[in-house]
């Protein structure tokens, strides 16, 4: 491809819009373009990009076995009031109606749609077990885009279906799809953990994460460097940095603690660590309110909560309910004498600890040497917590980390949650009627590119890696001396190969390489004063800098041992 005749440009001012190095840099290097917020187009360079994970993503679906379709974007409404999606998902879902007045969707998954086929075909065990997969557009309109295609409102999405008779098919179907996505993941160039999830309004009960590591995720991961635990920060656990206080149970006792309402300010007023507070939270929950009690250094997570609960619903109650319904003073609420009030879910970690601080229920108040059993009685002991800096893997007790990263892809073992309420189901061989049991699989395919770059760049800009380069050579002449030679090269190469671009344009060399540097071109192709003073052309290596001298006569069968090793 002559560069000059090709719809690109790059600039070099940061876009002020974009906060994430790969939302900036794919602007710079002109791969996409914003045409309203999470609303992009994919420019030929970027398109090219794109189209390589497509392909990466299907060659792995169809080695795994999975089936392409495609399903239509717009879907009527009645399948998501069949659901129960039409309540449940919230304002995500884009509904609108067509001219007769029906109401439709833009899908932002098809599990419906899916379930609905799948109940007029697959109604006999004869047909099971069966994986379709899809690669099309989905329109989610997320409150917050961020990051460019990282989280877009329309963005294109690679999503499988699994159906199946029994678990045993089921488990086979899920692992060969997470080799298949780690064969994806690997091959364009990404560094993944794999992480158990919660399967969110999808539903579902096992479901695991792949997560590109980067610090400009929004999801967290907690990882075990020494035995390899890793999970999502919503489901790990640990075992906490100081588990069991060796001291003695002191004497309650009554402290004054003017105006000091939270948390920070009563560990400075009482110059005590925040593990020795305590922190008592109330939930409104549909079994009534519940006051949750955890150790002021942890974060409490509601997730956890909502199981141990056992609950539906779980949200924090108003300070006017804990004022005037329950009658406790709000920032000095706390469990001690208050067992008549409300029912307790305390921390795992409370428990192994003793004469902690906690509110008196009295304005300006505290109580100190609280010490759980004692003092007040739990009605729920369990881990309610979010992991935190310090704390220890659970399976092996090193210190835990917990980093940042990107989800990329998500695996969920459905249950039989769509085909029970669509009536997806089939005989079995012994002539009874079964609920179908669903999987499904998403891959984040336009916001890989993103991730790509956020794990692969510097600060002249992008390095993709050589299976997903829009092109993966770019020719520069340096002079008017050594067009003519740059052409005749280009027109051979041509003959071999789609990948290579020639930098035909009229402008300075540097200015050359500086764009392929920044577009992230893996090999320069200079014919420049090396090919007039010794006859070689110079090829050199985006990644690393690495420079290679090869003759007129070798540098077809060098090239193409390059662009397919690296
Ligand atoms: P998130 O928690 O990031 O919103 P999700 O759980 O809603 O993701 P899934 O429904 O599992 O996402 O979708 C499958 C994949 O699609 C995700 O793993 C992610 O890579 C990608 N994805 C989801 N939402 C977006 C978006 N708004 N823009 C781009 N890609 C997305
Ligand atoms: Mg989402």
């Amino acid at each position: 491809m002559r560069l000059s005749h090709y719809l690109f440009f790059t600039s070099k001012q940061v876009p002020a819009e974009a906060e994430l190095i790969s939302h900036q840099l794919m602007l710079r290097a002109g791969l996409i373009k914003q045409v309203a917020s999470g609303l992009y187009s994919f420019l030929p360079l970027g398109y090219r990009i794109l189209d390589k994970v497509v392909s990466i993503v299907r060659e792995e679906m169809d080695k795994a076995g999975a089936q392409q379709l495609l399903l239509p974007f717009v879907q009527p409404a009645d399948l998501w009031k069949k659901s129960g999606r039409w309540d449940e998902y919230g304002e995500e879902l884009l509904r609108f109606q067509d001219r007769k007045g029906s109401w439709f969707v833009l899908s932002p998954t098809h599990e419906e749609l899916i379930t609905d086929l799948a109940a007029e075909i697959l109604t006999s065990y004869k047909k099971l077990p069966v994986t379709v997969y899809q690669i099309q557009i989905k329109f989610r309109d997320e409150i917050r885009p961020r990051g460019g295609v990282i989280r877009a409102r329309e963005f294109l999405m690679k999503d499988a279906y699994s159906f199946c008779e029994d678990e045993e098919q089921m488990k086979d179907i899920y692992e060969r799809m997470r080799s298949a996505y780690e064969r994806v993941f690997s091959r364009c160039g990404l560094d993944c953990k794999v992480v158990e999830a919660e399967s969110g309004p999808i539903g579902g009960d096992i479901s695991h994460e792949f997560i590109a590591l980067s610090p400009a995720g929004e999801d967290k991961v907690v990882e075990c460097n020494s035995c390899g635990y890793s999970a999502k920060l919503e489901r790990a656990t640990s075992i906490p940095s100081q588990q069991v206080d060796k001291e003695d149970e002191k004497q309650l006792e009554e402290i004054e603690t003017p105006g000091v309402k939270s948390i920070e300010s009563l560990s400075s007023f009482l110059a005590l660590p925040m593990r020795k507070l305590l922190k008592t939270i109330i939930y409104q929950t549909e079994k009534g309110y519940v006051g949750v009690v955890l150790r002021g250094d942890y974060d409490i997570n509601e997730e956890k909560l909502k199981k141990l609960l056992k609950a539906k619903e779980i949200h924090l109650a108003s300070e006017e309910e804990v004022r005037e319904e329950l009658g406790m003073e709000v920032g000095f609420v706390g469990p001690v004498e208050a067992n008549n009030k409300l029912l307790f879910v305390v921390d795992e970690t409370v428990m192994q600890g003793k004469n902690f601080v906690a509110g008196a229920n009295k304005k300006d108040t505290h109580f100190v040497n609280v010490n759980p059993g004692r003092d007040f009685s739990p009605y729920l002991v369990g881990d309610i917590r979010f992991v935190s800096e310090g704390d220890k893997c659970p399976l092996c007790g090193s210190l835990l980390q917990v980093k940042r990263g990107l989800e990329v892809g998500h695996l969920f073992n459905l249950g039989y949650r769509y085909s029970s309420k669509l009536g997806a189901s089939f005989l079995d061989k012994m002539g009874n009627k079964r609920p179908i049991l669903m999987g499904c699989y998403g891959i984040g395919v336009s916001r890989i590119p993103a991730a790509i770059v956020e794990q692969n760049h510097d600060d002249e800009g992008i390095i993709w890696p050589m299976e997903v380069a829009p092109f993966k050579a770019v020719i520069i002449p340096t002079s008017n001396e050594t067009f003519n030679f740059s052409q005749q090269l280009y027109l051979k190469l041509r003959d071999v190969s789609e990948e290579i671009l020639w930098d035909d344009r009229d402008i300075s060399a540097g200015v050359k390489f500086k764009d392929s540097d920044l577009i992230g071109i893996p090999l320069k192709i200079i014919v420049g004063n090396t090919f007039l003073k010794e006859g070689k052309i110079e090829i050199k290596k985006r990644k690393d800098g690495q420079l290679i001298k090869v003759s007129k006569e070798k540098i077809v069968g060098k090239l193409m041992e390059l662009m397919q090793y690296g």
